[in-house]
């Protein structure tokens, strides 16, 4: 495939805006391209309508090596702070702008064309290599979970998840997250007759005033991400200034470590409601919004070290093992009944979810080299 035409296939990528929707657009998109190979197994797994991930197995016998990214981008946001149409796909010398050409178009573009230049050459593989590209990554990894839960998982002896980390990282491990919210049910009355109602803002605050020091005895340190975080980042309660309110409603963020399972973590927060509800008039409710499991891993792993040495090679810089603070759908896909390493190294800039988002372009052509060196040496590590 010539470089052209790699680009070509990012900024068609980026011209389909599938913000947190339309994934449909991009697997059917990324499907016609396996179209001339028949040998390539493709299949659609609808996560909702419009909303298919994408699995492509190419390969024959042996162990199984999973290539990741997801079709969904975030909202451009304010399109007057951008200088380049956010789903114009447009090239400014090295650089390819438009809304995923960071995170993560060009990642999954460059897996996609990784696969179809080993169908285009016949390169022979000792093993399979099966594209998982999923939906609703940015907003909670249900594409990935939905993928994890059909089995698709369950075959893989290593994951790469083309995330834009930048060639020169290797992600091996990561944070979890824990979204939740707790909303306070009281009464209203005259705020001259406060006795008739229950007021929702001091039972909320109950809770506010307890969580923190409770989670906050989590001292657990991990040596890359650090310890526990935990912030109430939404507020909001109350009717007006004279009644008593009824509703009042917090959300908070935590970002888990490997050695704080989020079961640790749901446990505490349910038995601290369950301690603040036997108070007569309280009625607290926690829910969570798709929380993640930290990602342990191991710098020493065989593929972490694998992929930082062909980094190292293609692109002629040292490239660094790091952990990550944000969560990836590698949380969901290690759920599978299969035992593998997942990493997080594909192209990216500094510029993910921002306005004027861009890829070098140099640097995606590197990603490509990068994962077709690193598939075949995969599997000639496994075997010896
Ligand atoms: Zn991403």
């Amino acid at each position: 495939m010539t470089p052209q035409k790699k680009i070509e296939i990012l900024q068609h990528l980026i011209q389909i805006p599938s913000v947190n929707d339309h994934e449909t657009e991009v697997a059917d998109y990324l499907a016609g391209l396996f179209a001339p190979y028949p040998q390539a197994q493709v299949e659609k797994v609808p996560y909702a309508p419009g909303r298919d991930n994408l699995v492509v197995t190419i390969g024959g016998a042996g162990p199984q090596l999973g290539l990741s990214g997801h079709m969904d981008v975030v909202a451009p946001g304010d399109t007057s702070a951008w200088h380049h149409d956010p789903f114009g796909g447009e090239v400014v010398g090295d650089q390819l702008f438009g809304r995923g050409a960071s995170d993560m178009k060009s990642g999954l573009a460059a897996i996609t064309i990784a696969m179809l230049e080993f169908l285009e050459q016949g390169t022979p593989l000792k093993g399979s290599v099966r594209l998982l590209a999923t939906v609703g990554e940015e907003t909670g990894e249900y594409g990935a979970a939905t993928l994890t839960d059909a089995g698709y998982a369950d075959q893989l002896a290593g994951l790469v998840i083309a995330e834009p980390s930048g060639l020169n990282q290797v992600v091996y491990t990561a944070r979890g997250v824990i979204d939740y919210k707790v909303v306070s049910t009281g009464k209203s009355s005259h705020s001259a007759e406060p006795e008739k109602g229950i007021n929702a803002i001091d039972n909320l605050m109950q809770f506010y005033n307890a969580v923190g020091p409770l989670m906050a005895k989590h001292t657990e340190e991990d040596p890359v991400l650090g310890h526990l975080l935990h912030n109430v980042d939404l507020i909001s309660g109350g009717e007006q200034i004279n009644s008593i309110p009824a509703h009042a409603e917090l959300m908070a963020n935590m970002r888990t470590i490997p050695a704080t399972p989020n079961q640790v973590i749901y446990d505490e927060l349910e038995g601290l409601i369950a301690k603040l509800n036997q108070q007569d008039g309280v009625d607290l409710k926690l829910t969570y919004s798709y929380p993640e499991e930290a990602i342990p891993g191991d710098p020493n792993a065989p593929l972490v070290q694998l992929a930082k040495q062909i980094s190292e090679e293609v692109c002629q810089q040292p490239a660094h093992v790091v952990g990550s603070g944000g969560a990836n759908d590698g949380a969901e896909f290690l759920r599978a009944k299969a035992d593998f390493t997942s990493i997080e190294m594909g192209p990216g800039s500094d510029t993910s979810h921002q306005a004027d988002e861009y890829i070098s372009i140099t640097e995606y052509l590197q990603a490509i080299t990068v994962y077709e060196k690193l598939v075949p040496a995969f599997f000639d590590q496994l075997q010896g």
